[in-house]
């Protein structure tokens, strides 16, 4: 309890004693005419009322029980309290008058006038007695309490401010006694504190409330990448920070506002994914442009307000944008029944709360669309294994089918050749020998298609042997020794005859260096130079392997192409450039070398790749092509194959 209701009730009490006297030689005190029924009765009142105001901290449940309270046992017509608000104004908190009488509506709105009563009580912090209402103009009537005919106006005084005034009614005229002024006064100070004491309690419970709802939908909304459950948890999280009738959260889809969640609507069907066009200064528009919430008190008195007819009307409306990286993506939408319902910190707190939402929302928009993008591409996965069956079949079929034609006439073209009419005319022998050659390469290119489509399908069989790559690669420098001489190009191998053997299919590796070393004779300019070398490496998880690599003095390649070039059908010139040469500078092919060459190493439990500056044919970077293959076969369903022991240290040739 304060010092200043402990000297009014000091005060009371010694006035009260000589009261207290009085009345015990008079009836029962008339109710609210005189200071006379100040009794000790009221003493205990107003002592019961400052526990009370200092025990509850709700204005909801102070204010009411305090009118009640002190018009009860004061007897008075009528008891209000009425706070001041922002514009200078005083709203009714709280009323209270005898039964058979309507008190004023919570809310009702009063103006703080300077000249009148309510200025003055207002500005100088001091108690009106006001004797004969009705010779007072610029007293506040109220049509609620036509029976006023005095009144007291009781400042609610907190430091030098006045946050409002306890409003007291009689039904007579009647003067107030200093001594129930004091007391009444004493009452409003305690009063003044525990409304304060209650509005600052709320507003730390209003603040916790939202710190704990934001941090429940930060972690409850991070959780939730569903773009169908987070607009709705938005709502629903939303009605525990700021209470209303009707929500929804919009997103702007062009030049038009879906709903994409609701609450509180009458038909959920119809609410559903309804758009609504954006006009040129409709309220969306405003809030944009304010880039902040914005509010309607009352929309019935707001021009050009738009309501769906199936929506039952309710007063209040407020906006609150949904923004992130500095652009409005929506907006939050909520109504509530009565007029005048929403409040500056209501706009703040919503705010706040959109903030989170806006990026929850964006979130579970991107994570949609990475599942949309995802879903796109398993299906242009599928799509594209589909079509590569397609042509792995088509290889396979084709191949075949040409293979036998081929056989014909390579037989054909064979006996042609023993005959007399070729074999004793050069200008025969030279169209047929030309002949021959076309079927020979028709061959290989047919072969290396077989050789992919076995690859492909997963049907290459190996037959791993003792294999001393020197030997393999002799074998295809042979092979290619004409091209090499017509090409002008030196072949050199370095420390190849050193490698130690290793478990292989010598055939497949064979492919794997004639692949290599036509591309190399293919892609580099007349008179160059072709590096084979060797070397022992410990290769992938440390496996001993051996290394080749095949360097040219060529074109090379540009690092963009690094990976491609082992697809199969890959080219990096222009297939309408191609020309078929097997040995021609930049002679090209069907593109199917790398794909073999690799799919042969990796079946060995190998690796291969290139390494090369880029493509340039004024300088001839070169490339060099890197083979790693395991002493040992990795692989255990091809090391069953394996014929006999490795032989120890180099061969004899
Ligand atoms: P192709 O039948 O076209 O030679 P490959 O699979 O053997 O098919 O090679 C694929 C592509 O890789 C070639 O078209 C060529 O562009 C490039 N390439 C291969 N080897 C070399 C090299 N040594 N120098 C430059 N480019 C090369």
């Amino acid at each position: 309890m304060n010092l200043t209701l402990w000297i009014s009730l000091l005060v009371a009490t010694a006035a009260g004693a000589y009261w207290f006297g009085r009345r015990s030689r008079s009836a029962a005190p008339p109710p609210d005419e005189t200071f006379e029924h100040i009794t000790l009765e009221h003493l205990q009142l107003s002592s019961e009322i400052a526990r009370q105001v200092s025990a509850m901290l709700s204005l909801d449940g102070l204010l009411p029980y305090v009118v009640r309270l002190i018009r009860e046992r004061f007897g008075f017509y009528f008891v209000g309290v009425w706070m001041r608000e922002e514009g200078d104004v005083l709203a009714l908190q709280a009323g209270g008058c005898p039964q058979e009488v309507r008190p004023p509506q919570k809310g009702t709105r009063l103006p703080v006038e300077a000249d009148s009563p309510l200025g003055r009580v207002c500005t100088q912090g001091e108690c009106i007695p006001l004797d004969d209402t009705v010779k007072i103009l610029a007293y506040p009537h109220l049509p609620e309490l036509p029976d006023t005919r005095s009144a007291l106006l009781v400042p609610l005084r907190m430091g030098t401010d006045v946050i409002g005034l306890l409003d007291i009614r009689c039904k007579r005229a009647r003067s107030f006694p200093s001594v129930e002024i004091t007391l009444l006064q004493g009452l409003a100070d305690q009063l003044a504190v525990a409304i304060r004491n209650a509005q600052l309690y709320q507003t730390e419970q209003k603040r916790r409330q939202l710190a704990e709802s934001l941090q429940k939908i930060g972690s409850e909304l991070a959780g939730s990448l569903d773009m169908r459950q987070v607009p709705q948890q938005i709502l629903e999280q939303l009605a525990a920070v700021v209470p209303y009738e009707r929500g929804s959260v919009l997103l702007q889809y062009g030049d038009e506002l879906e709903i994409i969640a609701q609450s509180g609507f009458p038909d959920d069907q119809r609410a559903i994914n309804l758009r609504v066009p954006i006009r040129e200064g409709d309220v969306f528009k405003q809030m944009v442009a304010a880039n902040r919430p914005i509010w309607v008190d009352d929309v019935t008195q707001s021009d050009g307000w738009q309501q769906l007819d199936w929506l039952p009307l309710n007063r209040s409306w407020m906006g609150v944008p949904l923004i992130t990286k500095n652009r409005v993506i929506g907006m939050i939408s909520l109504t509530r029944k009565e007029a005048g319902a929403f409040t500056e910190e209501d706009a703040a707190l919503v705010l706040a709360f959109a903030g989170q939402a806006a990026v929850a929302l964006e979130n579970a928009s991107l994570y949609d669309e990475i599942i949309r993008f995802n879903a796109e591409l398993e299906k242009a996965y599928h799509n594209l294994a589909r079509l590569d069956q397609a042509k792995a079949d088509f290889i396979e079929v084709a191949a075949h089918e040409l293979r036998t034609p081929l056989t014909v006439i390579k037989g054909y073209t064979q006996v042609l050749a023993t005959r007399p009419a070729v074999v004793g005319d050069g200008e025969n022998q030279a169209l047929l020998n030309s002949v021959m050659d076309g079927i020979s390469r028709l061959h290989e290119i047919i072969n290396s298609m077989l050789d992919v489509s076995k690859i492909d399908n997963q049907t290459l069989s190996m037959h791993l042997e003792p294999t001393w790559l020197h030997m393999v690669i002799r074998r295809v420098a042979g092979e290619l020794k004409t091209a090499l001489e017509e090409r002008n190009l030196a072949l050199e191998t370095q420390n190849v005859r050193q490698l130690p053997w290793i478990q292989a299919d010598s055939e497949l590796l064979y492919k794997v260096f004639y692949h290599l070393i036509i591309n190399a004779i293919k892609y580099t300019p007349d008179g160059g130079r072709i590096t084979v070398r060797g070397r022992k490496v410990l290769g992938q998880g440390e496996t001993p392997s051996v290394e080749v690599s095949v360097q040219d003095t060529g074109i090379g390649i540009d690092p963009e192409h690094h990976e491609l070039i082992f697809e199969k059908f890959y080219q990096t010139g222009k297939v309408s450039v191609h020309s078929s040469g097997r040995t021609k500078f930049k002679g090209g092919g069907p593109g199917l070398g790398l794909a073999i060459a690799r799919g042969i190493v990796e079946a060995h439990g190998g690796r291969i790749w290139v390494e090369s500056p880029g493509h340039d044919e004024e300088h001839f970077p070169g490339s060099t092509f890197y083979v790693q293959l395991p002493v040992k076969a990795a692989n255990p369903q091809y090391a069953l194959a394996e014929t006999g022991a490795m032989p120890v240290g180099e061969p004899q040739m």
